[in-house]
């Protein structure tokens, strides 16, 4: 109901600036129309005066006579290029016409969209910063009030500590962003990944015991990797609570990591809910969120692909989003294993 209020005056405005539009197309239609007429008038009118003289002067007898003439065929012809002149502006003023409101349109619905996803962001990071502040707050004021037996009041904090997680990565991902838009610049050092792998895997483990994450990593030495180790954590982080949080009851997450020929590849499978083929390019976008903040289930703030993928660009690397069996996404991560100057270096 909310969303059909805000759309009302949209959609008056569009109906109102399409009337302005078929106005203009029928005014012009109508002085094309007239200028035809005018022009083919004074055709007429010169050709009859032409004729009167040349019938005077004696020099033709006949209408065909007349027709024949040197001067009356450069009339004629004047009159054609005239007619071709009115037709190629009336053409010419079509095309821009069109042109132009595919412009403003293109512009107005980007506008439009952006407006809705700045406002989907504003009503989900109120609610991503209000309901950890609620629960941290409950367990206070339950511990404050209650005398309750150690073990419960472990349980109690446990909670809270979780939700002060879920505030902190939420203003990480706030600031990186911010960075992301001005500064950031990767800190390029050796890293070991399959040490930073095994160590995230942990980490969502235990934030999420219901999950059963799958980590496959080559039995052989992979070749160093030069990269951000706080980006590459964040990359990760996003792709696996994304994981958990687009899958069912029981989340089934496969990752993996192995190299060749200069690539490092990494993988983030799950068996959720996937991502339709049309909104793949778009889910990277600052905000975009698939579906409505009404109707939502899920919390989040269309933030974190949005950061994974400008630090795999920044790395120089690239990500694919593609489907996975039996159901699910797969996120696909190509990486230089040299920084992109070392690269330079070498192929100079
Ligand atoms: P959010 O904070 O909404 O999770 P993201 O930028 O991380 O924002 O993701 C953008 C959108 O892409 C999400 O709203 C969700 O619809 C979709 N999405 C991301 N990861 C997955 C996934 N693993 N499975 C299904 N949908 C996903």
């Amino acid at each position: 109901m909310k969303n059909l209020d805000r759309s009302l005056p949209d959609a008056r405005l569009r109906l109102l600036s399409y009337l302005v539009i078929a106005y203009m197309v029928l005014a012009f239609a109508w002085w094309s129309v007239l200028l035809f007429i005018k022009n083919r008038d004074a055709f007429q009118a010169k050709a009859e005066l032409m004729k009167i003289g040349m019938v005077a002067e004696g020099r033709v007898r006949t209408p065909q006579e007349f027709e024949a003439t040197e001067a009356y065929q450069a009339l004629l012809r004047q009159y054609r290029r005239q007619e071709w002149m009115i037709m190629g502006e009336a053409t010419v003023f079509v095309l821009t016409l069109i042109v132009g409101i595919y412009f403003i349109n293109r512009g107005y619905n980007r506008e439009m969209q952006a407006a809705h996803q700045r406002r989907n962001f504003l009503l989900s990071i109120t609610h991503e910063l209000k309901s950890p502040l609620a629960s941290i707050r409950l367990v206070l004021e339950t511990l404050n009030e209650r005398q309750l037996k150690p073990r419960q009041a472990k349980a109690l904090l446990g909670n809270a500590l979780q939700e002060t997680e879920r505030l902190d990565a939420l203003i990480n991902n706030l600031l990186l962003s911010a960075k992301l838009d001005s500064s950031y610049e990767p800190n390029f050092e050796p890293l070991n990944l399959p040490e930073l792998l095994h160590e995230l895997v942990e980490k969502i483990r235990t934030r999420h015991p219901e999950a059963t994450l799958n980590l496959e990593i080559p039995q052989s030495r992979l070749p160093a990797l030069h990269a951000d180790r706080l980006g590459l954590t964040s990359v990760l982080l996003n792709l696996l609570e994304n994981a958990v949080k687009y899958s069912q009851d029981h989340p089934r997450i496969d990752l993996r990591l192995w190299s060749s020929n200069g690539t490092l590849h990494l993988e983030v499978a799950d068996q959720g809910i996937g991502i339709p083929k049309e909104e793949r390019t778009r889910i990277f976008e600052k905000f975009y969120r698939i579906g409505n903040e009404d109707t939502r289930r899920t919390q989040g703030t269309g933030l974190g692909l949005f950061i994974v993928h400008q630090i795999v660009r920044a790395h120089s690397g690239r990500i694919r989003v593609l489907e996975n069996h039996p159901k699910g996404t797969t996120f696909h991560i190509e990486l230089p294993l040299q920084p992109p100057e070392t690269q330079k270096n070498l192929e100079a």
